[in-house]
């Protein structure tokens, strides 16, 4: 786990967390929140669920327990009279939203309220589903706003062009920007030239790709390289790219090369360097208010 949730202190602010992190993920959040002494929180949410014969409200009980601080799993018994609080508010299915996981007896009985015809579907958003969801694109100013020590040091992606600009292997797709705190294998940004004769004549860049590091990157090198003129000019680790100063740093770097050293880069490889500083931006810079997009866009306008 990336996140710490004891970072949110009590369960006042996890209730809160909830009800903002399923608005996000664009549900009808119905409140007021309902405490207990129990120390949990229910609220109700609902969905639009398309059918055979249009649309129909699909609503969900919401219990939150928050139990980061001791890491123990949500007890049957932490779920006090699931039932009654189910017909209560007259909904069609439950959701559990923990800090920690559910334990295996919680999961049973709400099997049991499902077969019984009593909740229509149940589904437990534990701290692994919740911390796969804040890592990505759209997240990211709940995940500042709760998890301020997370977002400090890992800096999650914020979408500042009118969409996310992701950052693909080229070889199996994958997100590599998306991906960067989650996955342990990394990505890389290189850069091909034309192969030099003459060592002292500057780089010619005929192509910027990026991949997994090892295999993907691998079979890419054999597809661009073998039996072509092109060799690697350099390598570049997306987890380095995304630290602000060494982002600041390839910048300059690659104005130097161009204005200075004489570099000359075909148009789509340089298209390419530009659309990826465009991406890594969404990791690296912080996120612009909203007044500050609009100058940007204003700025922007005639520089395309
Ligand atoms: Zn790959």
């Amino acid at each position: 786990m990336n996140i710490d949730f004891a970072e949110i202190s009590d369960i006042d602010l996890w209730g809160q967390f909830a009800q903002e992190f399923l608005c996000n993920l664009g549900f009808q959040v119905e409140a007021p929140l309902r405490r207990f002494p129990e120390d949990g929180y229910d609220f109700c949410v609902s969905e639009q669920v398309s059918g055979k014969f249009g649309v129909t409200s699909f609503r969900w009980l919401v219990s939150c327990r928050h139990k980061a601080s001791t890491r123990l799993a949500v007890k049957e018994s932490d779920e006090v009279d699931v039932l009654e609080r189910v017909l209560h508010n007259g909904v069609d299915g439950f959701i559990g939203f923990y800090s920690t996981s559910a334990a295996q007896a919680l999961v049973t009985h709400l099997d049991s309220l499902k077969s019984n015809g009593n909740i229509k579907e149940h589904k437990i958003l534990d701290a692994k589903f919740i911390e796969g969801h804040l890592t990505t694109p759209g997240f990211d100013l709940i995940a500042a706003r709760f998890f301020p020590n997370f977002a400090l040091g890992r800096q999650s992606i914020h979408i500042y062009q009118d969409k996310y600009l992701p950052i693909q292997c080229e070889h199996c797709q994958k997100d590599l920007l998306a991906t960067l705190y989650t996955d342990d294998n990394q990505g890389v940004i290189v850069r091909l030239r034309q192969r030099k004769i003459d060592r002292d004549v500057p780089d010619n860049i005929t192509m910027v790709y990026c991949a997994c590091k090892g295999e993907c990157d691998e079979q890419l090198q054999t597809k661009y390289c073998q039996n072509s003129n092109q060799s690697t000019a350099s390598w570049a680790s997306i987890s380095d790219l995304v630290i602000p100063s060494s982002f600041l740093e390839r910048i300059i770097l690659l104005i130097n090369q161009i204005g200075r050293d004489g570099i000359i880069y075909e148009q789509e490889a340089l298209q390419k360097e530009i659309y990826l500083f465009r991406a890594l931006a969404q990791r690296t810079l912080r996120p612009a208010v909203a007044g500050e997009l609009i100058r940007t866009k204003k700025m922007l306008i005639g520089n395309e």
